[in-house]
């Protein structure tokens, strides 16, 4: 990272400082992660630490057609995979991004649209030639839910910035059934998951001995294998819960790591964000973590700088009002992939930055303002990386995975792990920084998921119906 010519060197370094993140903040940030998911194991009112309905991760032999649906931050697919044995599948989907109204309106609307969605596809890719009695569709949903079965899931809170409160606390399995039997098509939804434990799924069918399932995406979450004793806040036993291998899969909800505790290094512009946020006070980690509030951090800096007269200043020698800045002073107009795109552009005039200022909101930038706005992609999206591995850090210390003779294999999914310039180098970089670099070599390896949301509801699906189910080959 070169720093940048700014005429007051001070805001370089007023902003250095407010996103630095010291090697030796690592240890004590990663041990307060391990007491927070224990916390989250033993009680309530913690980091949520979901135990899910999965037992048992798939083998890789698992075959069949199997439709899923993911429904994720940003996009909904509704997908047809054909699981064909040997870790092997081939995926037919079709995506839709849900508008704006979607995510805002009531959420049995939202249902009613997933399912119209769902029609649409299948009156194409698959149910005509009608074998079996009802398709299993395995339902991958981004949010935090309570599940009380494989196939129920009651929604916790919305998170992301979605808001249909009229569906919170209810089972939004039932809720699209219900939409899906108003279709009359011929399909069940027989299994709920987190899109965590969809990545882990699919990971671990291409990948046996895979544990853990992470999203760095829109938003960001975990799960893992845990044994069944040491999640002491479920009672073992109950019906519903007792395990027949002795571990589950817990979805974590790390999202909410630091809410309760404070440890996060938050500056005052994580506090502006967070105070405008849809729900402040909560997903902290998320909010310095993924993309959908990385990009939102970035604009809040370079619209707070402009408005104190340290960007876009003109020959008037007047700082900018907010209508001058147009979208830039509206929250959210400042996707993840945009930035991604400033952090990547590495021409000598920053072309990209200047035309994408120029193009969205008729702003002209000087070299000045264009080498700034790329070092504050810069800063943020460094830290979210550091931050990323701490939590990595955490589950690996926490199951002792180091310790055990095989592989650390984690499976990892979403745009800012996927696309965004520089994440996962930093990611690794930091992995390296608090393990060694040698160990991590040897031990850990990220694997990218391809599909995991996709495939991993499918899987979902098949396990959860492999004896009950006839699947077409
Ligand atoms: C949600 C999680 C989800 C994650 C990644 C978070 O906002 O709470 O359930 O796994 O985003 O999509
Ligand atoms: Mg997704």
């Amino acid at each position: 990272m070169s720093t940048p010519s700014h005429e007051h060197p001070e805001v370089i370094s007023h902003l250095t400082k407010a996103f630095a993140f010291p090697i030796s903040a690592y240890d004590g940030l990663v041990d307060q992660f391990i007491k927070e998911l224990h916390e989250g194991l033993t009680q309530e009112n913690a980091m949520p630490m979901i135990p899910t309905f999965v037992y048992e991760l798939p083998g890789g032999d698992e075959t069949g057609v199997i439709l899923s649906l993911d429904l994720g931050g940003t996009n909904l697919r509704v997908c047809r995979t054909t699981l064909s044995g040997k870790g092997q599948f081939e995926i037919t989907h079709k995506k839709w991004t849900i508008s704006d109204a979607l995510k805002k309106g009531p959420g049995k609307e939202l249902f009613a649209w997933i399912a119209d969605r769902i029609q649409e596809f299948a009156d194409v890719y698959c149910l005509n030639e009608q074998t079996q009695a009802t398709y299993p569709l395995g339902m991958t949903f981004s949010f935090p839910c309570e599940q009380l079965d494989i196939n129920v899931g009651k929604l916790l809170t919305w998170t992301k910035g979605f808001r249909g409160v009229d569906v919170i606390g209810q089972d939004v399995v039932k809720i699209l059934q219900d939409q899906i039997d108003a279709r009359k098509l011929n399909i069940t939804v027989n299994a709920i998951i987190n899109d965590t434990v969809g990545t882990l799924l699919a990971t671990t069918y291409k990948h046996p001995g895979c544990e853990i399932g992470i999203i760095f995406g829109t938003g960001t979450n975990c799960a893992y294998l845990e044994n069944q004793s040491a999640i002491t806040k479920i009672k073992l036993g109950a019906p519903n819960f007792a395990s027949p291998t002795n571990m589950q899969v817990i979805n974590t909800e790390w999202g909410a790591f630091g809410n309760k505790s404070g440890a996060l290094p938050t500056n005052q512009y994580d506090a502006m964000l967070d105070s405008r946020s849809s729900q402040p006070g909560k997903q902290l980690y998320e909010k310095m973590v993924s993309g959908l509030y990385i990009s939102e951090l970035a604009r809040t800096v370079v619209h707070d700088l402009a408005l104190k007269g340290e960007l876009f200043m003109d020959a008037s020698g007047k700082p900018k009002t907010d209508a001058e800045l147009g979208d830039l002073a509206v929250k959210e107009r400042f996707d993840g992939a945009m930035m991604g795109t400033m952090e990547g552009d590495n021409s000598t005039g920053l072309d990209d930055i200047e035309k994408h200022f120029l193009t969205n909101y008729s702003l002209n930038t000087s070299q000045s303002d264009r080498e700034t706005i790329k070092y504050i992609c810069q800063l943020i999206s460094a830290r979210a990386a550091r931050l990323s591995a701490v939590g990595i850090a955490a589950l690996i210390k926490k199951r002792e995975l180091l310790t055990k003779p095989k592989q650390v294999i984690i499976g990892i999914d979403g745009s800012l792990f996927n696309k965004y310039p520089n994440f996962r180098r930093h990611l690794e970089g930091a992995l390296n920084e608090i393990f060694d670099a040698a160990t991590v070599k040897a031990k850990i390896s990220l694997i990218h998921a391809e599909d995991g949301s996709g495939v991993g509801g499918a899987i979902a699906a098949y396990l959860t119906c492999k004896e009950r189910c006839y699947f077409q080959d």
